[in-house]
């Protein structure tokens, strides 16, 4: 073998390894992430709605509890700076008990962006009184997480999310910036163009999640977080063994990985694509060049602003064809693996059986 190939293959050990780490990882926070997740549900029923209980409001016309402010041009503004507040719109419905909005506010009051944005794609409001997770889901900015009720459930770019945006739960952190790294690495190791990984990234990328699981505050008295160092810990040893079932299941965390991204990209692109037909059909209805600039400038819009989305849908378009590229290869990649699982498996059985005779 040529040393370019060794080379090759080294950095490819590597991607694995690193997707091992971050397969550790989700082991050593999961019951973590779970108990402050069951926590918060207990302080939100005690405190914010006194165990009162509802499961009728629906996301999209729950009133909220604050409520707009006008600016001097006297528009309708959400106090929080909000786009899309459902404080903005007409015919909104209150909770009739008083608690789906409350719990809204608590939420919002506890996402760590400015403005706020948690994801209500990602919940369902009327398990809000019974199930933590479904409040918990609304902090997870990526979309893909609706159909997702527990801890085991969620990916570890998930469980990150929970605790990187939702300031209440970061109270249980003592250091809070590397969650964010380890995120960025997470998402750079699985969308990797080659799948590999340098030998010092490598090195990083473990250390640091050592760092998360030896958060000073709670997670490193836990036994869970102390068990998946010590594989961390293993897992840096140059003469560590990949196994093809390791190596299967780093490949199908990637293609779940990649397939997320690929239907954000989906979603973008139809988002970019509305957004043209509503330009176009404003820019017909409005009557003379006249209309038009009056109601671009009422609209703060600048004259190319269609081209602009074309030029965003284009490359949306060509970062999708890329995504679905190598999902198709990772499937044949998980494919193969799965054939060689099986005749280790068939090997080993019948070892099995001739050791029994
Ligand atoms: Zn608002
Ligand atoms: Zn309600």
């Amino acid at each position: 073998m040529s040393n370019q190939e060794d080379l090759e293959k080294k950095k490819y050990r590597n991607w694995v390894r690193g997707g091992l780490a971050f397969k550790y990882l989700k082991e050593g926070i999961k019951e973590f992430a779970n108990d402050v997740v069951q926590e918060e549900h207990k302080r939100i029923i005690q405190d914010v709605i006194s165990g009162r209980s509802c499961n009728q409001c629906e996301i999209k016309n729950l009133q909220p509890l604050h409520t707009y402010k006008k600016d001097h041009a006297g528009r309708k503004k959400c106090p929080s700076g909000k786009n899309s507040c459902n404080s903005l719109y007409t015919n909104q419905q209150r909770c009739p008990v008083n608690v789906c909005d409350a719990i809204m506010e608590d939420i919002l009051k506890n996402h760590a962006s400015t403005p706020p944005s948690p994801n209500w794609n990602n919940t369902d409001i009327q398990k809000w009184c019974s199930a933590p997770w479904e409040i918990a889901k609304c902090f997870i900015n990526a979309p893909g997480y609706s159909n997702k009720s527990t801890a085991d459930d969620i990916d570890t770019s998930g469980l990150l999310h929970v605790f990187i945006n939702n300031l209440s739960h970061r109270t249980h952190l003592s250091d809070d910036d590397i969650f964010v790294k380890t995120l960025h690495r997470r998402n750079e190791l699985f969308h990797s163009p080659n799948y590999e990984m340098e030998d010092s990234k490598l090195d990083e990328c473990i250390d640091e999640i050592v760092a998360i699981l030896e958060n000073e505050k709670e997670l490193k008295a836990r036994h869970d977080a102390q068990d998946a160092v010590l594989k961390l810990k293993q897992l840096k040893q140059e003469n560590f063994i990949i196994t093809t079932h390791n190596e299967t299941e780093v490949c199908r965390d990637a293609l779940a990985s990649i397939t997320y991204k690929s239907d954000e990209l989906e979603q973008k692109i139809q988002n970019a694509k509305v957004d043209i037909d509503k330009k176009q059909a404003e820019a017909t209805e409005a009557v003379g060049d006249e209309a038009k600039k009056v109601l671009r400038d009422a609209l703060g819009e600048s004259d190319n602003q269609n081209e602009t989305l074309y030029e965003r849908v284009r490359q949306l378009e060509s970062e999708r064809s890329n995504t679905r590229q190598r999902i198709t290869f990772l499937e044949s990649k998980i494919d193969t693996l799965d054939t060689i699982n099986q005749s280790h498996k068939a090997n080993s059985d019948y070892i099995e059986e001739k050791q029994e005779l």
